[in-house]
């Protein structure tokens, strides 16, 4: 028996997580480059101030002043409106995700998506000892509507992961794939809609919000980390029938939302205009980044998030390194031979321009 006595799945197996490296431009994760001004930061450290004459006491086990905000930051994105008891918060939506696995997974069930995708999925059905069953892509990373419709009939998962847009090829799915999808998995399982990079999608692309009225079985799920520039806080959320909400609470550990979380979100909320402000120019500069790699004769998946994949490089990871000996570190992540990169500012992407074109010329 080797020690530590791990779970036997678990043995051997490696932490999940990019390299956090301290380098001049870092395009790697996905966050959003701007941070908060210092009138929203003053605001916060108020906030967290008030919070700290209570730390005696636990907080808000149900963060219903929280879940209220977020509900009124929802209700933008449909004419039906969120309450605050279809809204469920954690520590990131990676937390969210794990409960959702915990509480709907377990053993005997199964949990499923569609590959290239986001690697946690697989780990969350791990970690809630749930069988995991990946389908395809289409070549251009769009979902083939039919074939993830067989997919879902014939494996009858208890939960769908599907992320729109999907990292890390920055595809979002087609109007029509969410509610076909939550009709396949019917009463037996639920569909969560991965909503991370949500607010960067384009314009004409709804929110898989406006269907829960429709799909008792559809989880919507956001997070604050990525458009709302606050990855640092740990806050992610999702929208879905109260019931989704209540088997949950089940499985959540008690006040698992910190008291200065909650005020810090709570805070970040009150300054969402600010912190939302840039996203246009985020997804200006995307579009930029997509036009310029295409322009090097490079192949870049359609994005509507705040990153692009691009590629195909015979030795990708001699890309990646050429760049981070330059100052720039990106993500090697995706089917082989592709390489991702998160939007940056302007004078960040120039960097990452220049550093790639003497990378191939070197290569060349
Ligand atoms: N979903 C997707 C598709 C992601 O890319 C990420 C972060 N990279 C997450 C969820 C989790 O983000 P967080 O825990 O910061 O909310």
């Amino acid at each position: 028996m080797t020690w530590p006595p791990i779970r036997e799945e678990l043995r051997g197996l490696q932490p999940y997580g990019a390299p956090q490296l301290d380098v001049p431009v870092q395009l790697n994760t996905n966050e959003n480059p701007y941070g908060p001004s210092d009138a929203c930061a003053d605001d916060i450290a108020t906030a967290v101030r008030a919070a700290a004459t209570t730390l005696n006491r636990y907080p808000d086990r149900e963060h219903v002043e929280l879940r209220t905000a977020l509900a009124a930051y929802l209700s933008k994105d449909t004419p039906h409106g969120v309450t605050a008891e279809q809204v469920w918060a954690a520590n990131g939506s990676n937390e969210v995700m794990l409960q959702l696995l915990q509480a709907f997974g377990g053993p005997g069930r199964t949990a499923m998506s569609f590959a290239p995708t986001y690697s946690m999925y697989p780990e969350y059905a791990r970690d809630a000892s749930t069988a995991w069953v990946q389908g395809r892509r289409a070549e251009d990373f769009s979902l083939d509507l039919d074939a993830a419709r067989e997919a879902v009939e014939r494996e009858r998962p208890s939960v769908v992961l599907l992320p729109s847009p999907n990292n890390p090829t920055g595809t979002a799915l087609p109007p029509d794939a969410v509610g076909l999808l939550c009709k396949a998995a019917g009463d037996d399982g639920i569909v969560v809609v991965d909503e991370a990079y949500g607010e960067f999608r384009r314009t004409g692309v709804p929110s898989a919000l406006e269907l829960l009225p429709e799909h008792r079985n559809l989880v919507v799920t956001r997070t604050m980390s990525k458009a709302f520039a606050a990855a640092g806080l740990r806050l992610g959320y999702l929208a879905a029938d109260p019931a989704i909400c209540d088997a949950i609470r089940v499985v959540r550990l008690p006040y698992h939302l910190s008291a200065v979380t909650q005020a810090t979100a709570l805070a970040a909320l009150r300054h969402a205009p600010e912190l939302l402000g840039r996203v246009d120019e985020l997804r200006a500069e995307r579009d930029r980044t997509v036009g310029w790699l295409r322009a090097q004769g490079l192949t870049v998946a359609d994005s509507d998030a705040n990153f692009a994949l691009f590629g195909t490089f015979g030795d990708r990871h001699a890309v990646w390194q050429g760049l981070l000996e330059r100052g720039v570190l990106i993500r090697e992540v995706g089917p082989d031979g592709w390489l991702r990169v998160s939007i940056g500012t302007a004078h960040e992407m120039d960097a990452f321009k220049d550093a790639l074109s003497q990378v191939m010329e070197e290569q060349a």
